[in-house]
């Protein structure tokens, strides 16, 4: 599908299905990084040995391009995505890219793709991908000497039909999503670790997600933040190791600075959720589904609604903030929109 998607289309098209027929690519070898290829978007061919087959060498990134009011198309906040991408490479103990080259490639498949970002709500979703391709079964304990980055693109919907019903989270007090030093890589083994999880929560109690709370510490969900609101305030827990830095987190946090809430960054703990649950609100961030409103969690076999159980006010007040800057509705005040 290279053509313009309509938002239509978009929206009928399961997340992540269907792709840009182009991407971008660079190889490293002997200590150097190829000079960017873009190429059809086509099957890799890799050594059954390839490090990142066996002792998970790898990490992504994913980011959205939107189709703006105005017609041209805006990349939302690369600059940090570039910096977790390498974060996460450091982190792996993969070669870590140059942020320039990591701009150039993801700018360039934009640009190669402009015509098939969809309108808003749809968009078009970018997929930096990091892999380790040493053919060595021999290299468990050593990082892999040789790499392919790649860049390729999703048309996507809105990840939630728009009155989107209200979330249903397990709390989940014992099992972790990764580990106290991992949580903040984007990186396969961590979703490979909370997916039995997941799983095991939506097939006991019919819920969406699993918000992890080990040893009663509130963290995130599978992929997405997690945070408190109500109209005065919002807390989230304060970054360290042992979670995802979202963008999506900083850029709520930012927003609702400058609507006046007071912002609490801290850990908090299950007691203190359940606490606010009754007279205030919890919403989950994250790039594909930007901000999506919690209506009850599940704590040891009791279903504890937040506030009405619908979404609430607060919660939509911040997702028009943030939306109406990524549709290029408002003018883009914190310069978060990086036009192709
Ligand atoms: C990607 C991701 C998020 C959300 O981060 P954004 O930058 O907002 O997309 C949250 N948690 C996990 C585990 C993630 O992988």
């Amino acid at each position: 599908m290279s053509e313009n998607t309509s938002a239509l289309e978009a929206k009928t098209i399961p997340f992540g299905t269907v792709f840009a027929d182009r991407m971008v690519t660079s190889t490293f070898r002997e200590s150097t990084w190829s000079p960017i290829s873009h190429e059809e978007l086509a099957p890799l061919s890799l050594h059954p040995a390839c490090h990142v087959l066996h002792y998970s060498s790898s990490c992504f990134e994913g980011l959205k391009a939107y189709r703006l009011e105005s017609g041209s198309v805006g990349i939302f906040r690369l600059d940090r995505h570039i910096r977790r991408m390498r974060q996460s490479a450091e982190l792996l103990c993969l070669p870590v890219p140059e942020a320039d080259m990591l701009e150039e490639m993801i700018v360039s498949l934009v640009s190669e793709c402009r015509d098939a970002v969809p309108e808003y709500p749809g968009s078009l979703y970018l997929r930096p991908t990091l892999i380790g391709t040493e053919p060595s079964i021999g290299a468990a304990a050593a990082p892999s000497s040789e790499a392919l980055l790649y860049v390729f693109a999703s048309q996507v919907g809105a990840y939630f039909e728009t009155g989107a019903r209200p979330l249903k989270l397990l709390v989940e007090e014992e099992a972790m999503r990764s580990t106290p030093s991992f949580g903040m890589a984007k990186t396969g083994g961590n979703y490979a670790s909370a997916l039995h999880h997941i799983v095991e929560a939506r097939r006991n109690f019919a819920v969406d997600q699993v918000l992890f709370c080990p040893g009663g510490d509130v963290q995130e969900t599978g992929a997405t933040n997690f945070m408190l609101v109500n109209d005065q305030t919002i807390l989230t827990k304060s970054l360290d190791a042992s979670f995802l830095p979202g963008v999506t987190r900083d850029s709520v946090l930012a927003l609702a600075r400058s609507l006046g809430y007071e912002v609490l960054e801290r850990p908090f703990t299950v007691n203190e959720l359940l606490q606010w649950l009754p007279t205030g609100e919890a919403l989950l961030t994250g790039t594909a589904a930007v901000i999506a409103g919690v209506g009850s969690v599940i704590y040891r076999g009791e279903e504890h609604r937040a506030g009405s159980g619908e979404i609430g006010p607060n919660t939509l007040r911040l997702h028009k903030a943030l939306t109406d800057i990524q549709r290029g509705a408002v003018s883009d005040p914190l310069g978060w929109l990086r036009s192709v």
